[in-house]
């Protein structure tokens, strides 16, 4: 398995939720279908990479699928928090967040929490 992005080889992250991939060089991470909502909750341990670089590879969007060979992935934007794009293969719903989107992903999800503790203390 190559990082969709750059080429580079993945290495095995241990989690509680599971092997993730992580590629050795742009960081980038390879989740498979469904994992991101539990790795939101870990996205600190897990993407350690440079913001700054993912954002360089975020431009790439024309990428193929780690998993299935030929199957090119098409970009998402995240429904909440349109500034964070990633790519989802329409087979293996396999995902590709860029260094830096995990984090950014999960910390909505804080921020969400509270708005919505907040409107409940208006009602
Ligand atoms: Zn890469
Ligand atoms: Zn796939």
């Amino acid at each position: 398995m190559k990082c969709p992005k750059c080429n580079s080889d993945f290495e095995h992250v241990n989690t509680p939720f599971g092997d993730v991939e992580r590629c050795f060089s742009c960081k980038g991470l390879w989740l498979d279908m469904r994992e991101h909502e539990d790795l939101k909750e870990i996205a600190e341990g897990v993407d350690t990479g440079d913001p700054d670089i993912g954002k360089q590879y975020n431009e790439i969007g024309d990428i193929y699928c780690a998993v299935c060979p030929n199957n090119k992935m098409i970009r998402m934007v995240d429904a909440e928090q349109p500034h964070i794009w990633f790519e989802s293969c329409p087979t293996c719903y396999g995902r590709f967040y860029d260094a830096g989107e995990l984090i950014d992903f999960s910390e909505h999800t804080i921020g969400d929490i509270i708005k919505k503790f907040t409107a409940k203390e208006r009602n």
